[in-house]
């Protein structure tokens, strides 16, 4: 299969190519030609799978091949997402995938001014990439016009239902045409993302891809057990051992991520911390330092992590597990994407055993376990409770899924969590957005 199958038009694939790629990924050969049509679709697909372009080049098709008429440019196409960085990721591969047609994007998200937002709305753009959260701020103000949309787009549903976006969602889809065609992105496929996808879309086309939870296939996943002390020098070590250039580290908590951040600093590894606390600025600058190869570590949380895509990240480092399961699918899907290889490390002490064995469970699959030479775990250190929320931090989400038992991040701040033994006690408030500090405004 070649992209010039899919009935795409000579500007987007002259993009394409430029891009470098050879052909289409699963879920490009099955949504483009779908998408072409006109029809709905429901897409079970996860980043790194290639899912934006599978939107996004035959939106900018459509959006092409029937140009409006008049002098105004209303908004034709609205891409909804959950967090900035995925926004301005979409937006970005737009413009890549868009620079030979006629068309005008922009994006609006929350944690900067609006002015300038205003402007370039005002001047008039077909495509609007937007959180909700933000562009309910728009339509308050007036500043934008949705009753032109004719492709609505929304990028990791499930994301966005569970940072509690769900109103907004609901708000902006009452102020659309009627008639317009719906495009669903989702990484997995809840009842809650059954009952909205069955709410707006008229008969969608479902397309799944990768199996829910199966994007760890290229990725080799290796668990190195460690005492809770000694992570940071095993961290130094592996970095210094195998003079990684370019490496992600996961934390539970925006202050665990600071510090360590600030403590790889000290041990001579530059470092950037990426979380739901920093401003855009700082959150984009960090960004823009690790892509250029500025920063070595790159310290995230789970929910700023979302939507990063740095091409060929060959090193995720989880230093602390999460204690949700599908966290830690989404951390490693950092790595190993479009078909590079990547590496997944986790460093684990006795504290987070209940959590591992969660998340073997959820891939149905043992990961291996390495014991590195000088940091055998000492045997009689006991597991302690695991808390989360500590120095005034704010669990970065939660878990509500039942499946799990590992408990669920509270909203509560500095309440101790996780024994690693309880069970069934999965009722927080999954990503409660009062709690994230970034709620995709
Ligand atoms: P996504 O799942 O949309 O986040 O895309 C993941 C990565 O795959 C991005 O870095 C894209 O640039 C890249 N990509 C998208 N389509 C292709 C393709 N057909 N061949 C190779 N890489 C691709």
């Amino acid at each position: 299969m070649s992209f010039d199958t899919l009935g795409l038009s000579a500007e987007l694939l002259r993009a394409v190519a430029e891009e470098g790629y050879s052909k289409p990924t699963p879920i490009q050969s099955q949504a483009i030609p779908i998408i072409l049509e006109g029809r709905d679709v429901l897409a079970g697909a996860q980043t790194g799978t290639g899912k934006t372009a599978g939107f996004t080049l035959p939106t900018l098709q459509r959006l092409s091949a029937a140009k409006p008429t008049g002098k105004y440019r209303p908004v034709r196409a609205l891409v909804l997402t959950p967090t900035r960085e995925l926004a301005a990721q979409v937006a970005e591969n737009i413009e890549t995938y868009g620079k030979y047609l006629p068309l005008k994007s922009t994006v609006v998200f929350g944690g900067v001014s609006i002015g300038p937002q205003i402007s370039r709305l005002r001047k008039g753009v077909d495509i609007l990439i937007a959180t909700p959260g933000r562009l309910l701020d728009h339509v308050s103000q007036n500043t934008v016009d949705l009753s032109r949309v004719e492709i609505l787009i929304l990028d990791e549903a499930d994301r966005m239902l569970d940072m509690g976006f769900i109103r907004d969602i609901r708000k902006l889809i009452a102020l659309l045409p009627k008639q317009r065609q719906n495009l669903l992105f989702s990484a997995t496929f809840s009842s809650d993302i059954k009952l909205l996808a069955d709410s707006f879309m008229r008969n969608p086309a479902l397309i799944e891809v990768a199996r829910r939870n199966t994007a760890a296939e290229l990725v080799d996943q290796v668990v190195h057990p460690v005492d809770r002390n000694r992570k940071r020098e095993m961290l130094s070590h592996l970095i210094g051992k195998h003079n990684w250039r370019q490496v992600l580290v996961f934390m539970r908590t925006k202050h665990g991520a600071n510090r360590l951040s600030e403590q790889l600093e000290q041990d001579g590894i530059s470092a950037a911390a990426i979380h739901g606390n920093k401003s855009q600025g700082a959150r984009t600058k960090a960004l823009a330092d690790f892509k250029q190869n500025k920063v070595r570590v790159l310290v995230a949380t789970d929910i700023a992590a979302r939507g990063l895509d740095i091409d060929q990240l060959p090193h995720v480092v989880n230093f602390e597990l999460p204690n949700v399961p599908e966290d830690y699918v989404h951390r490693i899907g950092r790595t190993g994407r479009a078909g590079n290889e990547g590496q997944a490390l986790s460093l684990v002490c006795v504290d987070e055993h209940a959590f591992l064995r969660d998340i073997e469970r959820l891939l149905k699959r043992d990961i291996a376990k390495v014991t590195l030479q000088g940091f055998e775990p000492d045997p009689s250190i006991k597991a302690e409770p695991i808390v989360l929320g500590r120095g005034g931090n704010k669990p970065g989400g939660g878990g509500n899924r039942k499946s799990h038992n590992a408990p669920a991040r509270r909203p509560k701040a500095a309440q101790p969590r996780f024994n690693g033994q309880n069970n069934g006690n999965s009722n927080g408030s999954r990503r409660s957005p009062a709690h994230t500090g970034q709620r995709g405004r």
